[in-house]
C-alpha cells in the first residue's frame, strides 16, 4: 500500500501527524519538507530577543525524533515540485512517490513588496526557524533595524527588537498599528506601547527604495522623500498561503 504523504513539517504537517496517530499507528506516512525539518513554534521566532533564544534553542525536537515518536519517515531538503493527482504521485526534483492519501500542509510565502535599490537582497524576512537563524547572525553586534510593515508582525519584531537593545525604525504606510487589526483607540495604544519602549514609527510613505550607503549602512528611502538609515532592513509586509501548486494540479 502506498503511504499517506503530508508535505510540509510546520504546525499544521506536525499536528496532522499528531493527531493521526491518536487513531492509526500503522499506516505507513512520508513527510516530505523543503526545509531542515526542526520541530519549532513560529510565534516565537518573533520573539526569541526577549526570551534569549537563539534557533537552535528554539527547536523543539530534530527531524529524527518527530520520526521515531510517530513512526514516520520524515524527508528533508525535498522540495516537491508538483502533483500528478490523476496518478496520484507526487513529483519530487528527480523522482516521484506514490501516495494513497495527500495532504497539503505547505504554508505561505512572504510577499516582498516592489523596492528598489542595490541593497534589495540584503533586505530580510522572517518566516522560518532557518530565516530566523540568518536574521540573528545578521543583527549581531548590530545596533538599528528598519522593519517594513506594521502588522502583526513587524509590530511584534519591532516589540522583540526594542527589548533585545535594538534601536527600531517602523514604516506602516496605513498610518498606525494593525491598522488591518484593531480599531483605531487600540492601535494608539499598541503604538503608545511601543514609542515608550523607544520605536520610531513613520506612518503615511511607503518604502521605496533600499541602497547601500556609507559605512556599511543600509538606506531605506521612503515615498515622501525620507531616508531611513539603519544596519539591518526586515520587510514584515504580508504573508500569501502557498496554493499554486494545488492549483497546477486542478484541486
Ligand atoms: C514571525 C511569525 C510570528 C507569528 N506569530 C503568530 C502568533 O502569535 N499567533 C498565531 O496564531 N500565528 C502566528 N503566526 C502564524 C503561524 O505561526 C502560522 O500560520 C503557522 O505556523 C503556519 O503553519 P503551517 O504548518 O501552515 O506552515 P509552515 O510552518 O510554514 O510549514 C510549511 C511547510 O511546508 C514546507 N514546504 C513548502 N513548500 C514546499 C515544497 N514545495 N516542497 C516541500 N515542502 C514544502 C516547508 O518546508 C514547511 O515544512 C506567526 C508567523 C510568523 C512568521
Amino acid at each position: 500500500m502506498h503511504p499517506i504523504v503530508i508535505i510540509g513539517t510546520g504546525l499544521a504537517g506536525f499536528n496532522t501527524v499528531k493527531e493521526f496517530r491518536k487513531l492509526d499507528k500503522e499506516t505507513p506516512i512520508v513527510m516530505l519538507t523543503a526545509d531542515d525539518g526542526r520541530n519549532y513554534s513560529k510565534p516565537m521566532l518573533s520573539a526569541g530577543f526577549t526570551k534569549e533564544k537563539t534557533a537552535d534553542d528554539l527547536c523543539m525536537a530534530t527531524p529524527e525524533k518527530v520520526a521515531e515518536q510517530f513512526n514516520v519517515d520524515v524527508r528533508t531538503g525535498v522540495h516537491v515540485a508538483g502533483i500528478d493527482a490523476a496518478n496520484k504521485r507526487v513529483l519530487l526534483p528527480d523522482d516521484h512517490l506514490d501516495y494513497s492519501k495527500l495532504v497539503l500542509a505547505l504554508g505561505a510565502d512572504t510577499w516582498t513588496p516592489p523596492l528598489e535599490g542595490d541593497a534589495v537582497g540584503e533586505v530580510f524576512s522572517v518566516n522560518d526557524l532557518m530565516d530566523y537563524g540568518k536574521f540573528r547572525a545578521a543583527v549581531d553586534g548590530k545596533k538599528t533595524v528598519t522593519i517594513l510593515g506594521g502588522g502583526l508582525i513587524g509590530c511584534e519584531f519591532a516589540n522583540d527588537l526594542s527589548n533585545g537593545g535594538f534601536q527600531v525604525s517602523l514604516v506602516e504606510p496605513m498610518g498606525r498599528c494593525l491598522p488591518l487589526l484593531l480599531p483605531e483607540q487600540a492601535s494608539e495604544a499598541v503604538g503608545r506601547g511601543l514609542a515608550e519602549l523607544g520605536v520610531q514609527f513613520h506612518f503615511g510613505p511607503l518604502a521605496k527604495a533600499v541602497h547601500h550607503g556609507e559605512n556599511g549602512q543600509l538606506v531605506t528611502e521612503l515615498s515622501d522623500g525620507s531616508k531611513l538609515e539603519s544596519d539591518v532592513v526586515l520587510s514584515a509586509i504580508g504573508l500569501r498561503p502557498r496554493i499554486g501548486m494545488a492549483k497546477e494540479a486542478g484541486l
